[in-house]
């Protein structure tokens, strides 16, 4: 069997991830407010960071999570604490048959930082549409109501993990869910964050720390 491998980040021939690309996916953490949530973000969306995420969610290309799963390590390990337990953002049940697989959680077991996801911490309650393509109200309402919490999280504090940070509708229904069962959001931890093009109803950047620092 020949499989021909390129690049999933800029194509380039015979290599999963090339050195240039491997640098656009260093981490550089920020700190980007959600609404009331706190979120640390691992890397900025964008050019690479973008193609090697499609590479993977859509286009089947898992040898490279890896590299992305590594600058999400540094954010979870930044991010989680002792007292806590992190939940991720479900996937919905459409796309984990497209694609065979969850990427959230799948980058968290990759990451190295050695933390589970509490098993069905937060699911899904009814079809959702999917995000893309939906400003920042028709997004609100789509996911309005659409997860649960486990009641087991009752009291618990808790770290909300998500790949991709958007406008933030996604962690805050994920929080409101959260909430409503009693347990402590103490933030959240993106692997990316997406500007979007007309600035509208963006989360905030906060605060911004140099790679490596
Ligand atoms: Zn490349």
């Amino acid at each position: 069997m020949v499989s021909p491998v390129c690049c999933a980040g800029c194509e380039a021939a015979d290599v999963g991830v090339c050195p240039e690309c491997r640098v656009a996916l260093r981490p550089s953490l920020q700190r980007v407010r959600a609404g009331p949530v706190s979120v640390l973000v691992a890397l900025d969306y964008g050019g690479v960071i973008a193609h090697v995420l499609g590479a993977v969610k859509e286009r089947g290309r898992t040898d490279a999570l890896g590299v992305l799963a590594g600058s999400f390590g540094v954010a979870l390990e930044v991010a989680s604490s002792a007292s806590s337990v992190i939940v991720t953002v479900p996937s919905t049940r459409a796309a984990v048959r497209r694609r065979g697989f969850r990427p959230v959680e799948e980058l968290v077991r990759r990451s190295g930082a050695g933390l589970a996801p509490v098993r069905g911490g937060l699911v899904l309650v009814r079809d959702v549409a999917d995000q893309a393509g939906l400003g920042v109200e028709e997004r609100r309402a789509n996911l309005s109501g659409a997860l649960r919490a486990s009641a087991r999280l009752a009291g618990r504090r808790v770290l909300i993990v998500d790949d991709v940070l958007t406008t933030g509708a996604t962690l805050l229904e994920a929080r409101r869910a959260l909430v409503a069962v009693g347990a402590r959001v103490e933030g959240a931890v993106c692997l990316a964050y997406t500007r979007r093009r007309d600035g509208r109803g963006e989360a905030q950047v906060t605060q911004r720390r140099p790679a490596g620092s």
